[in-house]
């Protein structure tokens, strides 16, 4: 006897079986920090990202407008910001940032917190965005440091609390080094959860208190690391109910990585964004995906892992979307799943 015909119908999260996977991916590589020779920051890796992503089927590439002065304010202390931009900073501060102070260099800071703050907006529509640069999570609001200048992620949050597109959210913090910078800036912000996985003893050496810090031995390998996240995602506080999730999805855990220590292989990343996407999926949240660190000895494989995270992204969008969507259609709040 054949099946009835409404047996071969969808469910309503099934559509999203259906529909073609679309990720917006703001690239700012265009915009060169000019660095000096032997320099340890992998400028050549956004372009390589870049082209390495291109083709993806349903990757919409996008060059994101620079953060505006007063867009930075919303985080950054005013005499700092006009440090940066008039090139007034201290020897002392540009060693902190590790960059050579250069217009160029403030253009491609903007622009990366520029692409942080498009990628979040493009999420509340689209379910899923990404910056394929940022991340630059030890920038404090009175100072850079450890390659950062701005912090991206902070700027990006309190532009959208600003225009009332969210109230909470939850940072998701998997580069390998601790987000210090947005630890300190949301320490007494209830509205903004910070979470951070990393290497205890590694950079920065003096850690400041995220909401939730987990730091892992040198060499703790894909299962620890794996079981560690499962029980991080599993200690968020009941009643904190996010309206968007920021991932930052450093490759620097990688046993590749110069910097790391973690020695996490690609399977074990691939199956850490994994959990991160169906987090998000299953709590129907918007996600900001930022690929943060990744110093691979050998940059073919850096750039193959945030590769494989644009991936990720492109195969949860639409699954994503649609969860946002049925919550959104039922009015329930983001911590309903
Ligand atoms: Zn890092």
């Amino acid at each position: 006897m054949p099946a009835p015909a409404h047996a071969f119908l969808p469910t309503m999260l099934d559509f999203s079986l259906f529909v073609e996977p679309f990720v917006h991916a703001f690239s700012c590589d265009q915009f060169v920090l000019p660095l000096p020779t032997g320099h340890r920051f992998p400028m050549q890796k956004y372009a390589r990202l870049r082209e390495a992503v291109r083709a993806l089927p349903g990757i919409e590439l996008t060059e994101p407008r620079p953060a505006s002065r007063d867009e930075l304010a919303l985080v950054h202390d005013g005499a700092y910001i006009e440090r940066v931009f008039l090139g007034t900073l201290s020897s002392g501060e540009a060693r902190e940032i590790g960059f050579p102070w250069s217009e160029a260099m403030v253009e491609r800071a903007c622009r990366s917190v520029g692409a942080t703050i498009a990628a979040a907006r493009m999420a509340q529509k689209e379910g899923i965005a990404v910056n394929l640069a940022g991340g630059t999570h030890h920038a404090l609001s009175e100072r850079g440091s450890g390659f950062c200048v701005f912090n991206d992620v902070a700027v990006a949050i309190r532009v959208l609390q600003r225009e009332a597109l969210i109230g909470a959210a939850l940072i998701v913090d998997l580069d390998v080094h601790q987000g210090n910078g947005s630890a300190r800036i949301f320490s007494d912000d209830a509205s903004v959860f910070t979470l951070s996985l990393h290497a205890e003893k590694n950079f920065p050496f003096r850690k400041e208190k995220s909401d939730l810090d987990i730091g892992l031995p040198d060499g703790a390998g894909d299962a620890r690391y794996l079981d560690a996240l499962d029980e991080a995602l599993a200690l968020l506080p009941p009643g904190f109910s996010p309206d968007m999730v920021f991932f930052l999805a450093g490759a620097d855990p990688h046993e590749n990585d110069r910097l790391g220590r973690l020695k996490l292989t690609a399977a074990g990343l691939k199956e850490r964004d994994r959990k991160v996407f169906d987090f998000a999926h299953a709590r129907g949240l918007p996600l900001v995906v930022t690929m943060a660190g990744g110093y691979g000895r050998d940059l073919d494989i850096t750039v193959a892992l945030h590769r494989q995270t644009v991936e990720a992204a492109l195969a949860w969008q639409p699954h994503i979307a649609a969860a946002i969507a049925a919550r959104r259609s039922q009015g329930n709040p983001a911590q309903a799943a």
